[in-house]
């Protein structure tokens, strides 16, 4: 078991709600980020996993807001402890050939796929530096190893994320932090809800194992890199997806 602090973004979602549940089942004071501005669906999913026994905190703060991200850090740091975790899952899809897809969505999936786990973690890197202790874990994609139709905007944000991996880790090694990444497949989650379901048949038929992963798939392989024991697991991309894609 460990008691440090483990900040999620986008802890609320379908994968971090997962994450949430693995973090704090592990012992860890776990406090996600949310957007919600009229609180209601994150006071629901705070009830949700207190009824389960997991008890977990909150905080507002659109990620892709450096100021807000500063401000974010400051309070969640004076209200629990150093924050030794953190995991970057705050992601989303604006889908579109590169020949229709507007600036708008564009700017959308880099600032929030990317710009953000900038604006997050280097509110937190420093004190990780300064303590000898940290992990970062960011949630990329397969579609940021291979590509994606449609998704020139998603998959750029998301192999963004292995460059930023592999290089702060290099920077940290000798600090006690560790940063990695995980790539997962098709994972159920309202993210792939909004695949239509000619597409997603024909998803599933291409995944040799066969099915989409589960949330708590991915969620698992974070709370491993979160472990003490994974000390000497740094710069790596872990992949969750089925045998979709492989390689060394
Ligand atoms: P969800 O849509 O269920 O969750 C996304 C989360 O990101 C939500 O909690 C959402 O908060 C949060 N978020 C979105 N925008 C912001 C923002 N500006 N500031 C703060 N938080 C924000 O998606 P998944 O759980 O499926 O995905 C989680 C991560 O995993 C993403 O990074 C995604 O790209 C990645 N991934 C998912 C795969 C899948 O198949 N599902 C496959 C590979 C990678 P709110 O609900 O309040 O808007």
């Amino acid at each position: 078991m460990s008691s440090r602090v483990a900040l999620v973004t986008g802890g609320n979602g379908g994968i971090g709600t997962e994450v949430c549940r693995h973090l704090a089942a592990a012992g860890y004071r776990v406090v996600s980020t949310c957007v919600d501005p009229d609180r209601e669906n994150v006071e629901s999913w705070q009830r949700e996993l207190e009824a389960e026994g997991h008890s977990v905190h909150w905080v507002q703060c659109n990620v892709t807001d450096f100021a807000a991200c500063q401000a974010m850090a400051e309070q969640v740091e004076a209200e629990h402890g150093p924050v030794e975790v953190l995991v970057n899952v705050a992601g989303i899809t604006r889908d579109a050939f590169l020949h229709k897809l507007d600036k708008v969505d564009w700017d959308a999936v880099i600032n929030v796929n990317l710009n953000s786990v900038y604006n997050v973690t280097r509110q937190f890197v420093d004190g990780m530096r300064k303590r000898g202790y940290g992990r970062v874990i960011n949630i990329s994609s397969v579609n940021g190893q291979t590509g994606q139709f449609g998704q020139t905007n998603y998959s750029a944000a998301k192999a963004g994320l292995h460059g930023f991996t592999m290089a702060l880790a290099k920077e940290t090694a000798r600090k006690g932090v560790t940063v990695n990444s995980i790539s997962p497949g098709y994972i159920d989650t309202v993210m792939t809800a909004a695949i239509p379901d000619e597409v997603r048949e024909q998803i599933v038929g291409s995944v040799p194992a066969g099915r989409m992963g589960r949330p708590d798939e991915v969620a698992r392989v974070v709370a491993f890199l979160a472990a003490d024991e994974s000390e000497y697991i740094t710069g790596a991309n872990i992949p969750v997806n089925g045998g979709l894609f492989t390689s060394f």
